[in-house]
């Protein structure tokens, strides 16, 4: 029997889980969309990760981080619910313990990561600009015909990048229409497109503030080399994207499981799922406890309350 840890990260575009080993190596991951549902993504996810495996494995403790992580730590009972920034900064230093800046880019939103000894001391996060954004990218490569996988090897292609206006999506839509009315090549507009995304997000994200080597970018939109290039074009040295670079959100909360876990001398609240994989549902409701009326949110297995979050007051 092989101990290993489960790490969850259900982001707004896409869930991610790892098993992890007791060396904090990576077993098994899975990445998929996550849809209309963070439920059913985080069971199809747990099913796709421990089929043909499962039998040899113990699962000593389970994390869960992204913007879902309250729901996949109700679902699996999970020791800890970590926010992204720590999650993606403890797999960072993983990976490498120099790290001094981690880059992030998601499906929804993106992040600038500062480390120093091992440690987070700062970051910055978009969550309210679109243009600097993995969503951002997949509407305009759908827009020209192209999936979002073949804009870096497209944009490498550009010998004479168009100018495109980085700092707000629709701005830099109507350009990207404006230079296809006027005959420009796809690949020049997606290099231009990749430019004014690196730029928006360095003026968003990374004003006054010193981006220091190692640089390591991670998220789904690590994937696109168009966009590696164009932060190495604008930062003037190279950056590196980690082998895991899809789940390193998903990693960092599996490793922040185990500590948690080893500190709780080896006591895990990890529940296996796939022994109870129907009859969940989320529910909410307004809270009549104060005069905030907060949003309540309810997670149910079989008609049970499993979790409930969202309350001002007690
Ligand atoms: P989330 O914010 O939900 O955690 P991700 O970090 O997985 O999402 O980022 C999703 C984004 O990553 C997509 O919107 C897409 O732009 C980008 N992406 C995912 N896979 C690829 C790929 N193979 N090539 C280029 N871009 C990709």
């Amino acid at each position: 029997m092989m101990n290993c840890w489960l790490g969850i990260d259900v982001g707004s575009v896409s869930t991610k889980l790892v098993l992890m080993d007791d060396e904090q190596s990576i077993i098994k991951k899975v990445y998929l969309k996550t849809g209309s549902s963070p439920m059913k993504s985080v069971l199809k996810g747990y099913e796709e990760l421990f089929s043909g495996t499962k039998k040899e494995l113990r699962i000593c403790g389970a994390g869960t981080t992204g913007s879902g992580r309250r729901i996949a730590a109700a679902m699996t009972g999970a020791d800890v619910a970590k926010n992204e920034i720590t999650a993606h900064g403890v797999a960072a230093v993983s990976v490498d313990k120099n790290v001094r800046t981690v880059l992030e880019i998601g499906g929804q939103d993106s992040k600038i990561i500062f480390i120093k000894d091992g440690a987070v001391y700062d970051f910055n996060m978009n969550t309210v600009c679109a243009a600097g954004t993995g969503s951002f990218l997949d509407r305009q490569a759908s827009r020209l015909g192209i999936p979002v996988s073949e804009i870096g090897a497209l944009a490498e292609k550009s010998t004479n990048p168009v100018k495109i206006a980085g700092k707000c999506a629709v701005f830099a839509e109507s350009d990207m229409i404006h230079r296809q009315q006027e005959g420009c090549k796809s690949e020049d507009i997606l290099a231009g497109l990749c430019d004014a995304l690196v730029r928006g997000y360095l003026n968003n994200l990374a004003t006054g503030k010193k981006i220091i080597e190692p640089v390591m970018f991670q998220g789904g939109v690590a994937a696109n080399t168009g966009i590696k290039r164009a932060f190495e074009k604008a930062l003037g040295f190279p950056i590196k994207v980690p082998e895991q670079y899809d789940v390193m959100g998903a990693w960092g909360a599996a490793i922040i499981a185990q500590k948690k876990v080893k500190q709780n001398g080896g006591a895990s609240c990890f529940v296996d799922i796939s022994s109870n994989p129907d009859n969940w549902e989320m529910k909410s409701s307004m809270c009549n406890g104060c005069a905030n009326c907060c949003t309540l949110v309810c997670v149910l297995n079989n008609g049970k309350t499993m979790a409930k979050w969202g309350g001002r007051c007690s």
